[in-house]
Parts: C-alpha cells; structure tokens; sequence
C-alpha cells in the first residue's frame, strides 16, 4: 500500500480559525439575543467595482462568441494583464521588469505556498514571527521545518517582531537560505521604510540568500517612504521574488488573481555548484502544474489598472482604512498600546498586563460581543498581542470599539 508524506502528520490541526469558530458558535449558541461584531475576519467585504464587474462582463459576452471565444490561455498570464502590472505597478514607480519576470497566478497563496517546490529539501528556512501561516505549513509539509515541539518548528530560524524591536526583525543570527517577509504585515500591520528593508536586502546579497516577499497588502501603503516593492530597494532583483495579489487590492479573495515577479538574476546552485536562475525553474513548473487563469478574470484584472479602476479601489482602500483609523483611535483612547493599521488594514493590539491572548479572546467575546484573532495563533512571538480587522463595516467598526468600554479591567 501506498506510503505517505508523513511531514504531513507533524502538522498541528489548522486550530486558530477553527478554534475562534468554535468558541464564537459556542457563545451565539447559549446567548442567542447577542449580536456578536466580527473584528477577525481576514477577508475583504466590499463588492468588486464597478470598472471591473463592467470588463468582466465584457469578456464574459466574448467568451460566449465563436469569433472571440478563448479556450487555454498563455501559461503565464495574457499579455494584456502582464503588461497592465509592468506599467501600472512597477514602470510607474521607476522598475523595469521584463515581459517574462512576471507570472500570472490564482492566488499569493498559491505562490507563497508553492515557490518551495524550487528549494533544496535541506534549505534553511526563516520567518518573521508571528507570521503568515502558509510560509511555514508548505515548508513543514516539505519536511524542512524539522518537529513541531508544541510552540514552535525545531529547524526552522524565526526573527521575532514584538514591541521591544519595533516590529523589525533582526536580520537572521546564522546562515539561513530564504527569508519570507511580507510588508505591509499579516498580522502586526507594520511596514517597513526602505532602508529597513534594504538591511534584508544587503544581508541576503551578502550571505546568498533568497528573500520571498509577499508584498499582497501594499495597496493599504499611504505613508510616504514606504516601499510598495522590495524592487525600490538596490540590489533586491539579484535576491527576492515578489508575490502580489488582487484579494485585497481590487476585492478578488473570490474571484481569484494575483501575480509573482521573479527577476532572471535571481539564482541558485544544484549540487554540483553550477547556477541556475529560479525565473526559468518556475516557468518549468508553472508549465507543467497549472493552466493559466481565466480569461474574463483576467480582464477583471486589467481594469484596476485603468483610471477608473484606480479611482474606485482607491475609495474602497480608503474606507477600509477609516475602519482602521477607527479602531486605532478607539483603541489608544482606551488605554490600549496599539501598533499598524496606519499602512495595513490590520490593528495589533497589546493585551493588558497579565492576559494572555486566548483570554483577552474570551473576554472581548464574552464581555463586548466582538471577535478577533488571538495572536499566540500566529507564532510566538504573537503571545500578549491580538489582531483586529478593518475589513467589517463603518457603522459596525464603531459599534465594537463603543462595545469595549463594557470591557471589565
Ligand atoms: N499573503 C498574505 C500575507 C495574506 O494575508 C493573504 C490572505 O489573507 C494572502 C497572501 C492570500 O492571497 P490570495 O487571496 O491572493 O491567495
């Protein structure tokens, strides 16, 4: 009989959204007069645009015409969309990509989670902690985590990111292959400004190191200085991989585009110490295990590059982001210590002394009727903060951050 990948068995249950699911049904359930505000949700709740729903339709109609029918598309993206991002998000702002330094996809996930398949299966691996979880899962999956001790993966180099740093990781103490990061961050809300970023970039020049940067928040950048690609930085084409998205860009968590920017200088060795650049490996993989995105969505995509596609996400950005104002200044005004939410539409908050994440779950549940993510659930490092969202509506937004004066301290 078949034997399994049995790194696959050292993975802890996906337990933070199933566990805040949980708990959040079991309170509904015996308290079923209370309405209950979710701050939690990571996911967008604001309908696509009008200048993208009108594209979509457009090319729906062509889909539906003998003359204008579309069956397999270009394995790395039409031309139209490619060309769409290399002007409109890079060209724009000074970075020259080339035409195949950019690959279409249906998800940042999908990337983040895949790009591994590239590595070594001994490569040393660090991540930002707390951290997005698909960064470490895809690798504990390819066995390079090592064990799961309870807290945390023995093999794997985490750079801690808490209040006494900032929020900036310190560059790795040891040799390590790859870095993820991912600026504006998932969960804390804090960026980076360039010459924080370029400490990253000049360490991986100097100690060959990859950086993947998963840049899927850089929309929600407002602040100036701040680099919305890791391409600002000098040097950063010879060592990072760019992955993006249009979930939270453009509203597409459902309706699935996103894109990564691989550079041909960025290179690797095999075995025998020759150099092979990871731009043509993953043209070989995406060739071979995935069959493009569909033409209407990738029209969908095109039309955030036009004015009025610009003009619309733009409003939705900025609603999201007076959410978030919201919450940071109903938060501070309460005593709360309070980092992000100025570039990021996520709110990391300091527990109070003595209450740990999982209990300030419970209380804000059980005292204000509000839900958010504890953040013990995103790494270690994320004990004695917690993670709220500014994806809910304004009126409900407000309710919440009222609801927390009924807070018992
Ligand atoms: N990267 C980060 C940091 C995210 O938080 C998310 C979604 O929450 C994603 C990637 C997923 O993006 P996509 O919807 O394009 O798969």
């Amino acid at each position: 009989m078949l034997r399994i990948n049995e790194h696959f068995q050292k993975l802890p249950g996906s337990y933070l959204f199933a566990e805040t699911a949980r708990r959040t049904k079991v309170y509904q359930q015996e308290h079923p007069e209370q309405e209950v505000i979710r701050l939690g949700i990571g996911d967008v709740t604001q309908p696509l645009v009008p200048a993208v729903i009108r594209a979509m339709h457009a090319a729906v109609d062509e889909m539906g015409q003998r003359e204008t029918f579309r069956g397999y598309g270009p394995d790395f993206g039409y031309d139209f969309l490619v060309n769409a991002i290399r002007q409109g998000d890079y060209a724009a702002r000074g970075i020259d990509l080339a035409f195949d330094e950019v690959f279409i996809s249906d998800g940042a996930k999908s990337d983040v989670g895949n790009i591994q398949e590239l590595f070594a299966p001994d490569a040393v691996i660090a991540v930002t902690d707390p951290v997005y979880p698909v960064y470490v899962d895809s690798n504990a999956m390819a066995g390079r985590a090592g064990d799961w001790t309870g807290e945390r993966w023995d093999c794997l180099v985490y750079l801690p990111c808490n209040e006494e740093n900032s929020f900036v990781p310190p560059v790795p103490d040891r040799p390590v292959d790859v870095i993820y990061l991912c600026y504006p961050n998932n969960p804390t809300g804090t960026v980076l400004t360039k010459d924080q970023l370029k400490v990253f970039v000049d360490w991986a020049r100097e100690n060959k190191a990859l950086i993947v940067y998963d840049a899927a928040y850089k929309a929600y950048i407002s602040t100036p200085g701040i680099p919305l690609s890791i391409y600002e930085v000098e040097g950063a084409r010879e060592v990072a991989i760019e992955c993006c998205s249009f979930s939270k860009t453009a509203g597409f968590t459902g309706t699935r585009c996103a894109y990564t920017v691989i550079p041909h200088e960025v290179k690797a060795l095999t075995s025998k110490g020759e150099t092979v650049e990871l731009n043509a490996m993953w043209k070989r993989r995406m060739a071979t295990k995935f069959n493009g995105v569909g033409y209407p969505v990738q029209r969908a995509a095109e039309a955030v590059y036009s004015a009025e596609g610009q003009a619309q996400i733009k409003a939705v950005i900025a609603g999201y982001m007076e959410n978030a104002r919201i919450i940071r200044e109903g938060l501070t005004a309460r005593g709360f210590r309070v980092f992000g939410g100025m570039d990021a539409p996520y709110i990391w908050l300091k527990t109070p002394v003595g209450i740990d994440s999982w209990t300030f779950f419970d209380k804000l549940l059980n005292e204000c009727q509000v839900v958010g993510t504890p953040g013990a659930g995103f790494g270690p490092s994320g004990e004695g903060y917690f993670r709220l969202t500014a994806f809910n509506s304004k009126a409900k937004t407000e309710e919440a951050i009222q609801r927390l004066d009924w807070m018992k301290m």
